[in-house]
């Protein structure tokens, strides 16, 4: 294989089959993408992520049109087009992933149960339902990304983005994390969320003292 943006299509290939082994998607539903410049490689439409390869993989470019890869791009291309003129997106992962969606079939938002969702943008709004790869669903869906990194879509699954394919799958891990928390302190009673002035300590803690990187005891 050569061509343009060749390493993307190769980590966006890695990216698929690790989503697909961590439980993330099933058969062919989901899709994923990673930005260089004005190109983006994006999952084929129809395709099995667990084992998908590089060559299979689409380069289009902002405007959509296809310039690497012999098969068609993902039916949530515009979604994930939307999200890379919107928002300061590097990559972006959908999946049907098991919590997240059952989530998605009850609430229209998921509340801060716990201080990690900060690193998506606090609660997570669930889109309302539309048809799969239509033009209401992909804006549906960037809107309720306004102001956050990931969102839950009615009846169906999630989306994640971040500043590179790494950080956007740990989105999508994190998320799923948070929705199962959820489903699990919801089984016990209802869960209690964390209020503005507590997320707001914790961003502050953060700034102060860093948080999830390890550093020498002496700095
Ligand atoms: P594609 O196979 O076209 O990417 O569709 C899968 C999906 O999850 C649609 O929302
Ligand atoms: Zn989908």
């Amino acid at each position: 294989m050569s061509g343009r943006l060749e390493r993307e299509r190769e980590r966006v290939a890695a990216a698929s089959r690790r989503l697909a082994a961590d439980g993330l998607v099933t058969g062919t539903a989901g899709n994923l993408s990673a930005r260089a410049g004005d190109l983006v490689a994006v999952t084929p439409t129809g395709a099995r992520l667990e084992d998908l390869t590089a060559d299979a993989v689409a380069v289009v470019d902002l405007d959509g049109e296809q310039v690497e890869g012999e098969l068609a791009p993902s039916s949530e291309l515009g979604l994930h087009l939307g999200i890379y003129r919107r928002y300061e997106a590097g990559a972006v992962v959908h999946s049907h992933a098991r919590f997240a969606t059952a989530l998605a079939c009850v609430l229209d938002e998921l509340p801060v149960v716990h201080y990690q969702m900060l690193a998506l943008g606090g609660a997570v709004r669930v889109a309302p339902y539309h048809t799969f790869g239509t033009p209401e669903l992909a804006e549906a869906t960037l809107q309720a990304l306004e102001a956050r990194s990931a969102a839950l879509m009615a009846n169906h699954g999630a989306i994640v983005y971040g500043p590179d394919l790494d950080a956007a799958m740990e989105h999508a891990r994190l998320l799923e994390w948070a929705c199962e928390l959820y489903w699990r302190a919801s089984a016990l009673g209802t869960p209690r969320t964390l209020d503005q002035s507590e997320q707001l300590a914790f961003v502050e803690a953060v700034s102060r003292r860093g948080y999830g990187i390890t550093r020498r005891s002496d700095s």
